[in-house]
C-alpha cells in the first residue's frame, strides 16, 4: 500500500478548523446524484454555520437491492462541490480500497460508520491503509453498547501516527419499542469523554432520532454536555431522499435549528463569579464523602446480616424483603426529586455489593 501524505497547507486549515466550536458537519446521508449534492452544498455553505459537508459514497445496507450509494463516481462529484463551495469533504471509507480511493481524490476528513466500528477487522484493514497519511478520521460508536470496541478503534487509529481523531455518538443498536431510531445511551458518550479528554465529541442527532422531530432535543441536550459539535443530514428534498428519508432536513431547517439552540461553553473559566461554582462544588465534594462513608456502614451491617444467617444456615438472597425495600424505595425517591431509572440502577449496584459481602461471609 503507497504511503500517501496529505499536504500541509490543507493539513494547516483544516487543523486550524478543527479548533473550531461548535464544529457543525451537516449533508446529505448519500450523494445521489451530482446535482443533489451540489445544490445540497451550496444551500448548506450559505447558512454560513456550515465547517464541513458530509456525504455518503458507499452505503451499508442492511438487505441487498436497497440504494447502495453512488460509488467512486460520486468522489469527483464531492471534489467539484469542495472547489466550487470552499468547503472541506467528508465521507465514509469501508475499507482499504475505499481509504486509497478518498485519499487520492482530496478528501479531507474520514468517518468510520458504526458498522465498520463493530468488526475490529475492518477498523484494522483501514488503520493499515491510514498509515502515514496524517488524515483527520472521525470515529462512530459501535452498532451495539461496547465502549471497549469504540476504545479499540480509537487505539487503531491512533496507531497510524493519526492525531486529529474526533469520536461521533450516534446511538446504540436496540431490539423493541424505542422513541429513538438508536437510543443515546448517554452514559456511554459520557464515559468516553472521561477516558479521552483530548478527543473532539461530535453528536450524531439524525442517526440517534431516526426522524425530524426528536432532533431539536437531542441538539440541545448534547450542547448541554458539552459536546464539541455535531454530524447532521441534510437533503435538499429531504422526502425524497434515497436513504434515511425520515431524517434528514433541508438546509435551511438546519439554519433554524442552529440558531435556536442555547450553546454551552466548556470552560467555567469563561463565566463570571467562580466563587459560586466552587463553593458548590466543594459541598458536592463533603456530600460525596458522607455518602461513601454511609454505603460503607451499610456494608458493615450486611456484614453482620451475612454472619446471622450463616450460623442459621440461611440463603443470603430474601426476594420478598429485597422487592419490599426496592417499592418503599422508589416512591420515597419520587417524592425527592429523583428518577425511577436511577433509583431501580442505584439499587441494583447496592444490593449486588451487598450480596457480594454476604457471600464473602458465607464462604469464609
Ligand atoms: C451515515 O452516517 O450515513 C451512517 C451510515 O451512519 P451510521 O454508521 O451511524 O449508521
Ligand atoms: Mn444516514
Amino acid at each position: 500500500m503507497p504511503v500517501r501524505k496529505t499536504t500541509a497547507a490543507v493539513t494547516v486549515k483544516i487543523q486550524q478548523l478543527l479548533k473550531k466550536r461548535p464544529f457543525i458537519i451537516a449533508g446529505p446521508c448519500s450523494a445521489e446524484s451530482e446535482n443533489q449534492l451540489l445544490s445540497t452544498a451550496l444551500k448548506l455553505a450559505a447558512t454560513g454555520k456550515v465547517d464541513v459537508l458530509r456525504a455518503g459514497v458507499w452505503k451499508p445496507r442492511t438487505k441487498p437491492g436497497m440504494f447502495e450509494g453512488a460509488g467512486s463516481k460520486a468522489l469527483k462529484w464531492l471534489q467539484k462541490v469542495k472547489s466550487i463551495t470552499g468547503l472541506p469533504v467528508m465521507a465514509e471509507p469501508a475499507n482499504a480500497k475505499q481509504v486509497e480511493e478518498c485519499l487520492s481524490s482530496g478528501i479531507d476528513m474520514l468517518w468510520l460508520g458504526a458498522r465498520t466500528t463493530v468488526n475490529p477487522f475492518s477498523v484494522q484493514e483501514i488503520a493499515d491503509a491510514l498509515q502515514g497519511t496524517g488524515i483527520p478520521v472521525f470515529i462512530k460508536n459501535p452498532l451495539n453498547p461496547d465502549i471497549e470496541l469504540w476504545c479499540g478503534a480509537v487505539e487503531r487509529i491512533a496507531k497510524t501516527g493519526i492525531k486529529d481523531i474526533g469520536l461521533i455518538h450516534r446511538g446504540f443498536s436496540a431490539y423493541g419499542d424505542s422513541e429513538y431510531r438508536n437510543p443515546p445511551m448517554w452514559h456511554l458518550a459520557i464515559e468516553m469523554r472521561r477516558r479521552y479528554p483530548g478527543l473532539m465529541m461530535i453528536n450524531d442527532p439524525s442517526h440517534i432520532c431516526g426522524n425530524r422531530s426528536l432532533l431539536p432535543s437531542v441538539m440541545q441536550q448534547a450542547t448541554d454536555y458539552g459536546f464539541d459539535g455535531l454530524m447532521i443530514e441534510c437533503h435538499i428534498n429531504p422526502s425524497k431522499a434515497l436513504t434515511d428519508a425520515e431524517q434528514q432536513i433541508t438546509p435551511k431547517t438546519l439554519a433554524g435549528l442552529l440558531g435556536t439552540i442555547k450553546w454551552r461553553s466548556k470552560n467555567t473559566n469563561a463565566a463570571g463569579n467562580m466563587n459560586v461554582l466552587d463553593s458548590l462544588r466543594r459541598n458536592i465534594d463533603i456530600l460525596d464523602e458522607e455518602l461513601l462513608q454511609i454505603i460503607s456502614q451499610r456494608m458493615k451491617i450486611a456484614d453482620r446480616i451475612g454472619q446471622w444467617k450463616k450460623e442459621n444456615n440461611i440463603s443470603i438472597l430474601q426476594t420478598k424483603r429485597w422487592q419490599q425495600s426496592l417499592e418503599r424505595s422508589v416512591k420515597r425517591a419520587e417524592k425527592l426529586g429523583l428518577s425511577r431509572e436511577f433509583i431501580f440502577r442505584y439499587w441494583e449496584a447496592l444490593h449486588l455489593e451487598s450480596i457480594n459481602h454476604q457471600k464473602k461471609i458465607l464462604d469464609s
